[in-house]
């Protein structure tokens, strides 16, 4: 907001910052929040400043002030030179890639990846003559072994959002930085506040602003914030795609911003209880949370980030399909979706061992993925217990 007084330089609370970061209410008649502004032309007040450009705000495309407030508060919190928004996570992550790589280049790719980040990598980035290598997400330092003198990036993602692998990435990025290579992180899982993205190694760091960001299911957005070595870049190459937000989500997810502390630390409390609650019960085999003492990538969790979130994966003992589907299908509170990040608890199953390649999925019985929402938990207990119940019985 407005900057006041000295005591301006005194650090504040996150909470504080997010309530006030971006918004400017006296440029808007005093109205708390910017508002959404639609548009495509800018007009200017006379042609030698139409020819020189000169104006705050050049195009439609190139940003409003609903979009730049947005992306400033980002870049804030990120710790970020600077931050572009794209219409959604995997827009998002098609830009960063983008804005890095030519034909000929090499990229290692954590083998957890989110699926269509992969389809991205196989499919388009393939026909453009660039070669994805994909790597076992435990590799570490060990990732030395994989540069080649091409390895122009490398792509993190901790943890994998279905499987729940830990990557050091503060290792894989000292050993790519040592072979020049740039290092991208979906930081989707823990979003800035859980896991500052530039401050461990990332160059380039993306959100799937869809999730916890909008927070409500009812936004699609992505965003991108890249440290000094890669803002030109990534700002050069979103300009020449144009591939812009829309106004009402960039407003959706500042809204957002406000309440995403508040929203994120009862996530993690309450995925944390839940995940503690399965881990007892007889039918499971192990629970994949990172935060869980039992968990394998828990040190590198414990050292690297500063929460967790509502997302968490459940293997089950061995049964029949038919049994993890009555399991699945009696629940009347987790809806059965994709995606995450809103108030209301999801569930669904997966397999990841079609797809990889660097490394086998044998988890050892079947895996059901769950977001944990804002309901009371003793409600999503009574759920969980009459899925547990419809399973033996099927
Ligand atoms: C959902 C998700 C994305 C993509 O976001 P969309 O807005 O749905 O395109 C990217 N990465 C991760 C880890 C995600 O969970």
């Amino acid at each position: 907001m407005q900057s006041g007084g000295d005591d301006d330089r005194k650090p504040r609370g996150i909470r504080t910052r997010l309530v006030n970061s971006g918004r400017v209410p006296f440029d808007h008649h005093g109205f708390v929040n910017t508002p959404i502004y639609r548009g495509s032309t800018v007009l200017y007040p006379n042609a030698q400043d139409f020819m020189d450009r000169k104006a705050r705000f050049t195009y439609g495309t190139k940003g409003t002030p609903t979009i730049a407030n947005l992306e400033q508060s980002w870049t804030e919190l990120s710790g970020a030179a600077g931050t572009v928004l794209a219409p959604s996570g995997l827009a998002a992550i098609a830009l960063a890639l983008t804005s890095v790589l030519s034909a000929g280049d090499h990229m290692l790719v954590t083998d957890s990846v989110y699926r269509p980040t992969r389809n991205y990598c196989d499919g388009i980035l393939k026909r453009f003559g660039v070669e994805t290598e994909y790597y076992d997400p435990l590799i570490g330092a060990g990732i030395e072994a994989l540069m080649r003198p091409n390895t122009r990036a490398v792509f993190t993602e901790a943890p994998g959002s279905q499987s729940f692998e830990m990557q050091d990435i503060p290792a894989i990025a000292e050993v790519a930085h040592r072979h020049d290579a740039i290092v991208l992180v979906d930081n989707t899982w823990a979003t800035p506040l859980y896991f500052p993205p530039h401050e461990r190694g990332a160059d380039i760091a993306i959100e799937a602003g869809t999730k916890y960001l909008g927070g409500h299911s009812d936004v699609l957005l992505g965003l991108v914030s890249a440290n000094e070595r890669c803002w030109k870049p990534l700002r050069q190459t979103f300009d020449a795609i144009s591939a812009c937000a829309g106004p009402e989500d960039a407003f959706l997810a500042s809204r957002g911003l406000r309440t995403m502390p508040v929203r994120l630390a009862h996530h993690e409390k309450a995925a944390l209880e839940m995940a503690r609650w399965f881990e007892q019960r007889a039918e499971v085999l192990r629970v994949l949370h990172p935060a869980l003492e039992s968990h394998p990538g828990h040190s590198i969790w414990k050292r690297d980030f500063f929460g967790s979130s509502g997302l968490f994966s459940v293997v089950f003992k061995p049964v029949s399909t038919a049994k993890t589907h009555a399991f699945v299908d009696a629940l009347r509170l987790f809806g059965i979706g994709a995606s995450w990040g809103g108030f209301e608890s999801l569930v669904l199953p997966f397999d990841c061992s079609e797809y990889r390649t660097a490394t086998q999925w044998n988890p050892g019985g079947p895996c059901i993925r769950f977001h944990i929402g804002l309901e009371n938990l003793e409600d999503l207990v009574d759920d969980l217990e009459r899925g547990f119940a419809a399973m033996t019985k099927a």
